[in-house]
């Protein structure tokens, strides 16, 4: 897209679970996992009759949601009913937010990758709150409806169209995810239904100061579909553009199977949800007192947290913005450095490469991936003091993320304590001295690239635990004498 004479416009609205333990209106569990209709109840059925009452708890997480988007807090928001018929809304209708949502405006800032680069912001247009619906399950002789997700609550996040690419969609995703699990509003599980995206996008002609036809991708449920889907219909508008063409206002499903999309429904079918205020519910009214309770109950947010990881100590741009894309690796690597680890970008790295490789591999959650944070601190501490090696730490983590054990019982066990005394080394030295006369010679009449031969040497005499530090003086001192 960079080189094209066309750029991409995309605005995406997110849906995300709210992590409460009952539903948005009723008493009903809220959690994943249970057996189909289980956590039902007359209300979240649809039961004519049936009144709604609004969870307290869901409201606040939906402000802290719009606190830490630098949203503005509606001191009066209106719920709406949006009518609309489907086999999993039984009441013909959703509760949500229309013209007066909870939160307005507002901005995700997304990572700067390289230093000095000034980071981007995506505006939000809104944020509202809103009841989920139930889930269709179709089997080959029948379809059936799992009440189960019915009422609870969601906020839906609007982004303004500020979007260009796929990968600042991909980046914007990401970063919102991190936010809402910073702020405990959600666990942002994709799989689950966790954080589902409908994806708007048009293109234009670079320069160009009108927007053009948008299409609506909807339901997407995982960030990678994102990607390919926006990069798919970019190339199809600009395609049908380029062929003379006009774009058609539709809404399109995406086929991961096939990488495509497919129309929906166009225009002349748009949905007219015939929205008016729910009669049931007063007007949400949220103080000013409330506002400043949950502003006072909010964590360092991961935009701060890189600010101060660059700041205070020392991290790349790049290092800080992979730490803080999730809440648990940044902790990890905060109580590694609370074990009194001199050396900050070490420990970043370790992070970066070791304890995300177990988590990657595992495919399991952190905390059951790698060992505790501490015990990495140990180990990165025992490389700090010379004590063992960094590829020996490595050894050790491996070691420890089957085993469960401790570090400093790991090196033990494993034997990989470094050899610093400078005897058992100095021996060592005399001995590949002795055994290689000839090369000696040839490094003494200036072969200096031969050096590396001799450490490789001493290491394996040493089976490769001379500390490296120590041996290059003592043979560099041996060689030259
Ligand atoms: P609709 O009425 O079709 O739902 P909205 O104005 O509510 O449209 O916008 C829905 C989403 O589409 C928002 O995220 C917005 O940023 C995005 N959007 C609006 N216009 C465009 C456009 N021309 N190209 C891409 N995205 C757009
Ligand atoms: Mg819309
Ligand atoms: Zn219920």
């Amino acid at each position: 897209m960079s080189d094209s004479a066309y750029e991409a416009i995309i605005g995406l609205e997110v849906h995300t679970h709210l992590m409460t333990r009952s539903k948005l209106f009723c008493g009903c569990s809220a959690g994943f996992g249970a057996g189909p209709n289980e956590n039902v109840c007359p209300v979240c059925m649809g039961m004519p009759g049936v009144l709604p009452v609004l969870n307290r708890h869901a409201v606040e997480l939906a402000i802290r949601a719009g606190l830490a988007a630098h949203c503005e807090i509606a001191p009066e928001s209106i719920f709406a009913r949006k009518s609309y018929f489907y086999p999993d809304l039984p009441k013909g209708y959703q509760i949500s937010q229309y013209e007066l949502p909870l939160c307005k405006g507002g901005y995700i800032e997304l990572p700067a990758h390289s230093e000095g680069a000034e980071p981007r912001r995506i505006r939000l247009t809104r944020i509202h709150m809103e009841e989920d619906a139930g889930k269709n399950i179709h089997e080959s002789d029948a379809s059936l409806v799992d009440f189960n997700r019915s009422g609870v609550p969601l906020v839906e996040i609007v982004s303004e169209p500020d979007i260009r690419s796929a990968d600042e969609a991909g980046a914007y995703l990401r970063e919102l995810r991190s936010i809402l699990r910073y702020i405990e509003a959600t666990d942002g599980k994709m799989e689950e239904g966790g954080l589902r995206c409908d994806v708007n996008v048009s293109v234009r002609k670079r320069g160009a100061s009108e927007f053009g036809v948008k299409t609506e991708i909807k339901n997407l449920n995982s960030f990678r579909f994102v990607e390919k889907a926006i990069e798919h219909e970019v190339a199809r508008q600009i395609e049908i553009l380029e062929s003379g063409g006009r774009v058609a206002q539709e809404t399109h499903l995406w086929d991961p199977v096939r990488e495509v999309t497919r129309p929906m429904r166009s225009k002349e079918f748009a949905n007219d949800y015939r929205y008016f205020p729910e009669p049931d519910l007063p007007p949400l009214r949220v103080s000013p007192d409330m506002v400043e309770a949950i502003k006072a109950s909010m964590p360092e947010l991961p935009a701060d947290q890189r600010a101060r990881f660059v700041r205070d100590l020392g991290l790349t741009a790049y290092e800080a913005a992979v730490l803080t894309q999730d809440r648990d690796l940044a902790a990890y690597f905060e109580t590694m450095l609370a074990t009194g680890l001199k050396n900050h970008r070490t420990a970043a790295n370790w992070v970066m490469t070791e304890v995300l490789r177990a988590v990657n591999e595992t495919a399991r959650p952190l905390a059951d991936a790698a060992p505790l944070a501490i015990e990495s601190g140990q180990l990165l501490k025992l490389v700090e003091t010379g004590a063992i090696s960094l590829n020996a730490a490595k050894t050790a983590f491996a070691a420890m993320c089957k085993s469960g054990k401790g570090a400093g019982a790991t090196v033990a066990e494993l034997g990989l304590a470094q050899v610093s005394d400078e005897g058992a080394i100095a021996a060592a030295c005399d001995k590949v001295i002795a055994a290689e006369a000839a090369k000696v010679a040839e490094y003494r009449g200036g072969r200096d690239k031969l050096f590396g031969f001799f450490v490789g040497q001493v290491m394996k005499a040493m089976g490769g635990k001379g500390n490296p530090k120590v041996v290059n003086e003592i043979l560099k001192r041996k060689l030259n004498a």
